[in-house]
Parts: C-alpha cells; sequence; structure tokens
C-alpha cells in the first residue's frame, strides 16, 4: 500500500487545480480518473458544445440575415465543424495532462473506490492518505424506456463523436443540454424534433422564458412535442423509430437522450469509508464541503452543487481556503449560469415568486426587446430583461436576462450583487447608446414609476 498526502478522485473543474496546488506546495497528491483527463466540461461539456455552437449559430444568424435584406446561401461542412470541434477539445484536454504532469501530481488512470475511511483502490493499487477529495461529477441520465438500451442513441458523451449530420434528429428531453445540442443539429441542417414530458422547455426558469425559447426554436423548424412521454423506442435499418403516448409515431436517423444527470458515485463504494450518500445518490456534504467521514470532502457537481463548471472551480477556492485554515463556507455565494441557445438565457440570484416564497417583500420588472433601441437596430427583438428587488432593503436579488448574448451580460449583475449593490446604483449608471448594456439602467428606471413598461 502507498501513502499520500492527498487525494482526490475524478479530475473535475475543482479537482484539477486542488490538486495542482498541493503538488506544487510540495505534498505528494495522488489522482485517480478513470476517463479523459479534465472532466466532463473539457470533454463531453461545456468546451465541446461552445464549440460546436459557435458553428451552429453562426449558420442560425446568417439565415437571419434575411430579416436585414442580406441573403446567403449556407453550406454546412459538417465533418469540418466536427473536426474543428474536436481539435478544440484535444488541446484543452492536453491542457489539463501538461498542467498535472508541471504540477508533479501522480496522476492513476483507473477507477477508484474506498475501502476503508481513507483508503482508496484502484485495480492493483492501494493509496492512503489524511485527506481525501472526491470531485467524481455526473453522468447522463438513462431513462428505462422500453427499447432504448441496446440501441445507438447519443447522449452528451458521445454526440461530439459524429462524423455525419443526421438528417433527422430526435431529441428526448427539453433541459439546458437538449436544447443546446437540439437546435444547434437543427441550426446545422438536421430536421428536429424535441419531445417533452411536460408542457413546456426549460422547467425551472420562469414560464415567459420557456414562451420565448420555444417561439425561437419553432423560427428555426424543430417541431415541439409537448405533454407526452416516449412508449417505445426501435431501432431497425439505422433508423429510430419512436411511439409517444399520443399514439404518434416519429422517425429519425438520430436519438439523443438528454433528461438530466445522475451523480457519480455507483462505483466510489462509499459505504466503506462512511460517506452518506442522499436518496438521488449525491455525496451529502455540510457548509464546509465535509462529507459523513472524517478527512473526506465532496466538490462539483457530486456534491449537488449548482452543476456548473465555475461553481465547481469555485469550490475548490473555498475548500482550499478552508482547509488552509480560513472560516470560509460554500453558502455566501453569488451563482449565475447561462444557456446558449439563441436567444441565450443569463441567470442569477431568485426570480419574484422564489422570492416572495422566502417571505421577501419582493418586486420585480421587466423591459421587453421591443422597447430596447440596440435589439430593435440589430433584428434581435425575442426576449426580456428582468430584474428582481427587495422594496425593503432596495437591494438586487436576481436578473433573468433572455436575448442577444445575455451570457456577458448577466456578468453586470453577478457584479452588483456580489456589491450587494441596491438597485438606485443601477439606475444612477450611464450607460453607451445604443447597446444593450444601455437597457439596464432603463431596466431600474421603471422602479421609479408604477413598475409597468
Ligand atoms: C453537454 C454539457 C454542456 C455543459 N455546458 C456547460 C456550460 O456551458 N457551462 C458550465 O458552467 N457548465 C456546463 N456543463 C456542466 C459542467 O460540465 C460540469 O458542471 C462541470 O464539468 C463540473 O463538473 P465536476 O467538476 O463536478 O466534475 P466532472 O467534470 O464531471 O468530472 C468528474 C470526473 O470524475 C471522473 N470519475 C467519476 N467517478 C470516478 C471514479 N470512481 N474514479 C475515478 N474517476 C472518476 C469522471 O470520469 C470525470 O472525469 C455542461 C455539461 C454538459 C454535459
Amino acid at each position: 500500500m502507498e501513502t499520500a498526502d492527498v487525494i482526490v478522485i475524478g479530475s473535475g473543474q475543482g479537482g484539477i487545480p486542488i490538486a495542482a496546488d498541493f503538488a506544487q506546495e510540495g505534498r505528494k497528491v495522488v489522482l485517480f480518473e478513470r476517463d479523459a483527463l479534465g472532466g466532463s466540461c473539457t470533454n463531453y461539456g461545456c468546451t465541446p458544445s461552445k464549440a460546436f455552437l459557435a458553428a451552429a449559430h453562426t449558420a442560425g444568424r446568417a439565415r437571419q440575415g434575411e430579416k436585414l435584406g442580406i441573403h446567403s446561401k449556407i453550406e454546412v461542412d459538417f465533418p469540418a465543424v466536427m473536426e474543428r470541434v474536436r481539435g478544440i477539445r484535444n488541446s484543452f484536454n492536453q491542457g489539463v495532462h501538461k498542467r498535472l504532469d508541471g504540477a508533479g501530481v501522480h496522476v492513476i488512470c483507473a477507477e477508484a473506490s474506498f475501502i476503508d475511511e481513507r483508503t482508496v483502490k484502484a485495480g492493483d493499487v492501494i493509496v492512503q492518505a489524511p485527506l481525501v477529495i472526491i470531485n467524481t461529477g455526473t453522468s447522463s441520465l438513462i431513462p428505462d424506456l422500453p427499447g432504448l438500451a441496446g440501441t445507438p442513441y447519443l447522449t452528451n458523451r458521445n454526440f461530439f463523436d459524429l462524423k455525419a449530420l443526421p438528417p433527422r434528429l430526435l431529441v428526448i428531453g427539453a433541459g439546458y443540454i437538449g436544447l443546446e445540442l437540439g437546435q444547434g443539429l437543427a441550426r446545422l441542417g438536421s430536421q428536429t424534433h424535441l419531445i417533452v414530458r411536460g408542457d413546456r422547455l426549460l422547467d425551472r426558469e420562469e414560464s415567459d422564458v420557456s414562451e420565448v425559447l420555444a417561439e425561437a426554436l419553432k423560427q428555426d423548424e424543430i417541431q415541439l412535442h409537448f405533454g407526452v412521454n416516449v412508449n417505445q423506442v426501435a431501432h431497425e435499418n439505422s433508423m429510430f423509430t419512436l411511439t409517444l403516448s399520443s399514439g404518434e409515431q416519429i422517425q429519425g436517423e438520430a436519438l439523443l437522450v438528454a433528461v438530466g444527470r445522475q451523480p457519480n458515485t455507483q462505483a466510489l463504494n462509499a459505504d466503506a469509508s462512511g460517506i452518506e450518500l442522499d436518496q438521488q445518490g449525491f455525496v451529502k456534504i455540510n457548509d464546509q464541503f465535509h462529507t459523513t467521514c472524517a478527512g473526506v470532502y465532496a466538490i462539483g457537481d457530486v456534491a449537488k452543487q449548482p452543476a456548473f463548471t465555475h461553481v465547481s472551480w469555485e469550490d475548490y477556492r473555498r475548500l482550499k481556503a478552508i482547509l488552509g485554515g480560513e472560516n470560509r463556507t460554500r453558502g455566501d455565494r453569488v451563482l449565475g449560469y447561462a444557456i446558449y441557445t439563441e436567444p441565450q438565457v443569463g441567470r442569477v440570484g431568485t426570480t419574484l415568486d422564489q422570492a416572495q416564497k422566502q417571505g421577501i417583500n419582493a418586486r420585480a420588472v421587466t423591459l421587453p426587446m421591443s422597447q430596447i433601441a440596440r435589439a430593435i437596430e440589430w433584428g434581435h427583438d425575442l426576449g426580456f430583461y428582468r430584474m428582481v428587488i427587495d422594496n425593503d432593503t432596495d437591494e438586487i436579488l436576481g436578473a433573468t436576462l433572455v436575448g442577444y448574448e445575455t451570457a456577458e451580460l448577466v456578468h453586470v449583475f453577478l457584479s452588483l450583487m456580489e456589491a450587494k449593490a441596491t438597485w438606485q446604483l443601477l439606475e444612477k449608471s450611464v450607460h453607451i447608446h445604443p447597446t444593450y448594456g444601455e437597457a439596464l439602467p432603463s431596466l431600474a428606471r421603471l422602479l421609479l414609476e408604477d413598475g409597468t413598461p
């Protein structure tokens, strides 16, 4: 049996920097990774999906040029699109290898499981350390649909290996992964069907966000099937046939399953170390990332943190500070996220409904795109900006921005909220005309009136 100072299980977005930092400080660090170094973000998530969407949205925007009087003929070289995506993914993956090697982390490419509290085994290798950090992330949840198992369906795991554009695509699931990848392939030329169990897209967002997105997808000629389940999946002669609960049958050469994520804890043998999991299998942690086993911490998606790269990375920074003796917690941070459909959704903080349910005397104002000069001039007519404030303290509690490149614009709110700024500060700011940013003081100005634009 080997000993180390630190064991990291999983090379996710928090695991890599924490392993590298400790190794650079001269500690002996062993990192176990059962798949590609860099985890979901680098290999099967953010990096390839955004490189893919760069191509897809270029095609989509070119088509929308029609509205501005620009007519173009779009030819998609799908193999070139995907080669570029894989090239970027590979370069990011190589970057992770170099970083860990350079820092002197001992990487063991194998699946790790606990054999007792802080002893971890992978194949013949057994390592013990006083500090163990779990960063094993999540994987696609595969629903138990009759006929699905054994068919060559796609998930985010193999999607980026596609070599040819499927003429028809079927997508099960209307969360952000299904929408981003579904809209992406539609914009590159696949006739796309989206199968939605509920009555709206993105059901964690407010209903008008779902409505805007549904309208955008219809403009991309995506067929939306709401309120249906998939009763049967068949795959014959390279063709998928889905039988829906409505009785309808739809066919496509490719099927993307994107119904949710599940924590990667099955292989961990968490019982052996006394690490408790919740009912869904996520690792239970306290406000300082500590699991129920002394010396064992968990960060990122597997610990049921908001499942985003910047959160896993921020988990690393906070845990590092906590382990260094600082009295930090994970609860006091402003977290945002974005959905990279077109239009985009930029989100931070609470919605009006969430704030009111917490007993806050909250209020929201909304500015539609149709009242924003830049949006009118550039033909980006779908979406709105919304801000939620606390009537008693005037603090900004949240924002929902649906529109062109709002993943960028939402950072204004992230910084204001981090500074605990009031809406009056935003209202006083003089922003540049004509920009999307200019609409944010205008949004705040609605609070000087009666709240209706
Ligand atoms: C299609 C898609 C698009 C996304 N887009 C975005 C985006 O635009 N922005 C954003 O912020 N987030 C995005 N995400 C989410 C983001 O990828 C994750 O939140 C992020 O990777 C953080 O994950 P993590 O650090 O918890 O672990 P992960 O990155 O999931 O890494 C966990 C690692 O642990 C390894 N592992 C698991 N079990 C074991 C074991 N027993 N032994 C050894 N190794 C193990 C896994 O192989 C994996 O490499 C996207 C996700 C997907 C799927």
